[in-house]
């Protein structure tokens, strides 16, 4: 049977530490719980690590996470992973076996459902660059899609045009020196720890890229608005593209500092942003 939680709050389960209860938590440990789950509750959301989402302060009605998903192997140079497992640890993983090909996602802190679902990216690369196959659910059957169905874009893919469930991926990975990828890794880690504010509660950038040549982050900058605030939902001082929750923000004070960011660009720079952030 699936564990559940009556009135767990979103908070717990969101790196932005916002949200909510959701009256009904489950976490189901295997493929036929999870199905089962999704048909009980077919309106019920999806959560991951809870790294990409602004849960609503007045909480939501059942939530079925994907992190019981937790197994993956290795066959030669196939990483084989349940969507729960966090991208993280696959990138730690890889490197220990010489495997290259997740390294500049390193840090990325969601699962890699998550990173497939929103095609999760950094540094030039992209989870779309190694997945080689992916098991989901579409409300009916089970499939397994093959890389050129899955069509990825920038932050997109079938399973967020289309709402599937993503259950298991493959990824295809490169042989190469174990020192090399852990080394690339840790470049990546430092360039993380100097440029974003992890030391903040946040969902990372809360704008998408509008177009390849528009940095969000420095247009916000540019307005003046690192540090300006709504409530505890902060610019931050460190990467105006993040907002970070000083301690007690609600999702209603980063909607509202949102929408004024929103506002201001597009009254400057003549661009309408959209959120990256999954605001529930
Ligand atoms: C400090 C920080 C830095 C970040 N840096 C980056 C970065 O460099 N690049 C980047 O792309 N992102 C970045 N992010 C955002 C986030 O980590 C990624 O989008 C990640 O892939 C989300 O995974 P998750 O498991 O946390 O998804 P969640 O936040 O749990 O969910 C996000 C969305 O995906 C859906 N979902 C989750 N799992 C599945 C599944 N298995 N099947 C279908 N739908 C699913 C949820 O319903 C929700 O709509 C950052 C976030 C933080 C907090």
């Amino acid at each position: 049977m699936c564990r559940q939680f009556f009135d767990e709050p979103l908070s717990l389960h969101t790196s932005f530490r916002i949200g909510g209860p959701a009256r009904l938590f489950l976490v189901p440990k295997s493929v036929e719980q999870m199905l089962c789950a999704l048909k009980l509750y077919p309106g019920a959301k999806l959560l991951g690590k809870g790294t990409n989402v602004l849960a609503p302060d007045e909480g939501v009605d059942v939530v079925i996470s994907t992190l019981g998903l937790s197994n993956f192997l290795f066959d030669g140079d196939l990483l084989i992973s349940d969507a729960g497992v966090l991208l993280s640890k696959l990138c730690v993983e890889s490197a220990e076996r010489g495997l290259s090909g997740l390294e500049l996602l390193y840090g990325i802190p969601g699962t890699i459902g998550g990173a497939i679902l929103m095609n999760a990216g950094a540094y030039g690369a992209q989870i779309a660059d190694v997945v080689e196959w992916v098991e989901c659910f579409d409300g009916e059957q089970m499939r397994i899609l093959h890389r050129s169905q899955l069509e990825f874009s920038y932050r997109d893919s079938v399973f967020k045009k289309r709402n599937w469930l993503v259950l298991r991926a493959c990824l295809r990975l490169t042989k190469s020196d174990p020192e090399a990828v852990r080394s690339k890794m840790e470049k990546i880690m430092k360039k993380r720890l100097e440029t974003q504010p992890l030391d903040l509660p946040s969902a990372g950038s809360f704008f998408k890229r509008p177009h390849s040549n528009f940095y969000v982050g420095k247009a916000i900058e540019q307005l003046g608005l690192k540090g300006f605030r709504i409530g505890d939902a902060q610019i931050s001082t460190k990467h105006a593209g993040f907002i970070v929750n000083l301690g007690s923000a609600t999702a209603k004070d980063v909607i509202a500092l949102a929408q004024t960011v929103k506002q201001l660009v597009e009254k400057h720079f003549n661009v309408v942003l959209e959120p990256e952030v999954d605001i529930w």
